[in-house]
C-alpha cells in the first residue's frame, strides 16, 4: 500500500510574512490528516523562515529546483546540499516551467535528480506533455523520452526507492483545466509500466502524483484512481483552506 503524498509548489509567490503564515496554517490545518504525507516547496529564499515555521511538525519542506552541480561557480543556483542544510527533505526537478523557460533538458533533469538523491533529498521528478503533443497522440512518447535518461542511470534501483514522480500535463498547469481522472490514470499506469519494465518491485512502491489544476472539488476523484498516489499542487497550495481540503481528500 503506497502512502499518499500531497506537495504544494508555491512557485515565485510570497514574502517572509505571508510564507510563514501560510506554512503555519498548513501545519495546523493538516494536523488531522494522518493518512497522508504533506510537503510545501516555497521559493528558495523563503525556505529558512518556512522551515522555522514548520519545525517539529509533520509538514516537510522542499526546493522547487536544484542545481545539477554539487557546488562551485554557478551564479544563481542552489545546491542540493544547501537545501538539506536549510532543513529541506524534498526537491522538485524537471517542473515544466523549468523545462519551458530555463532550458532544462531531459538529461539535465536526470543530473539534477541524481544530485538531489545523493544529498539525501526525495526528488520529485515532473513529467508531462504539452497540449500540442497530446493532440498529436504523443503523450506516451514524450513521457518515455523524459523518463529515459533517468531509467538509464546505473544506480536506478536506489533512485527508484527514494524518488517520486509527478505527472503534470503542461496544458493543465495553472490553466484551471484538469486532466480527467481517467486521463490521469491512463498516464500514471503508463509511467508505472515503464518503471516496472526496469524494476517491477520498485514500480509497485513508487508514488506517482498528479499535478495540474488540482482543486478541492476535483482532488477526491483524481486520488480515487488506483495509480494516483497524491498531488503536486500549484495555485490551490497558496490558499491554506484549499490545500488542507486537498490533503484531507488524499487522506481518505
Ligand atoms: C504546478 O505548478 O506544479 C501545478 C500543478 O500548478 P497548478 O496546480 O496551479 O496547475
Amino acid at each position: 500500500m503506497r502512502r499518499r503524498l500531497v506537495v504544494g509548489n508555491w512557485k515565485m509567490h510570497g514574502s517572509r510574512a505571508s510564507a510563514t503564515a501560510l506554512a503555519a496554517e498548513v501545519a495546523a490545518g493538516t494536523k488531522g490528516c494522518t493518512g497522508v504525507d504533506v510537503g510545501v516547496c516555497p521559493p528558495a529564499i523563503l525556505i529558512p523562515p518556512v522551515v522555522a515555521a514548520l519545525a517539529g511538525g509533520h509538514v516537510a519542506c522542499g526546493g522547487q529546483d536544484v542545481s545539477e552541480h554539487e557546488s562551485g561557480a554557478y551564479t544563481g543556483e542552489t545546491a542540493a546540499g544547501m537545501l538539506v542544510d536549510a532543513g529541506c527533505t524534498l526537491a522538485i526537478v524537471g517542473h515544466s516551467e523549468r523545462r519551458q523557460f530555463f532550458g532544462d533538458t531531459n538529461d539535465r533533469v536526470a543530473a539534477k535528480l541524481v544530485r538531489a538523491a545523493a544529498a539525501g533529498l526525495t526528488p520529485i521528478l515532473c513529467v508531462g506533455e504539452t497540449l500540442a503533443e497530446r493532440r498529436k497522440d504523443e503523450t506516451s512518447q514524450v513521457i518515455a523520452a523524459q523518463l529515459a535518461p533517468v531509467l538509464a542511470l546505473p544506480n536506478i534501483g536506489d533512485l527508484l526507492a527514494r524518488m517520486v514522480i509527478a505527472y503534470e500535463p503542461v496544458w493543465a498547469i495553472g490553466t484551471g483545466e484538469t486532466a480527467t481522472p481517467e486521463q490521469a490514470q491512463e498516464v500514471h499506469a503508463f509511467i508505472r509500466g515503464a518503471i516496472a519494465a526496469r524494476d517491477a518491485t520498485a514500480a509497485g512502491a513508487l508514488r506517482i502524483l498528479y499535478g495540474g489544476s488540482v482543486k478541492p472539488d476535483n482532488a477526491a476523484a483524481l486520488f480515487a484512481k488506483p495509480d494516483v498516489d497524491g498531488g503536486l499542487v500549484g495555485g490551490a497550495a497558496l490558499k491554506a483552506a484549499d490545500f488542507t481540503q486537498i490533503c484531507a481528500a488524499a487522506a481518505r
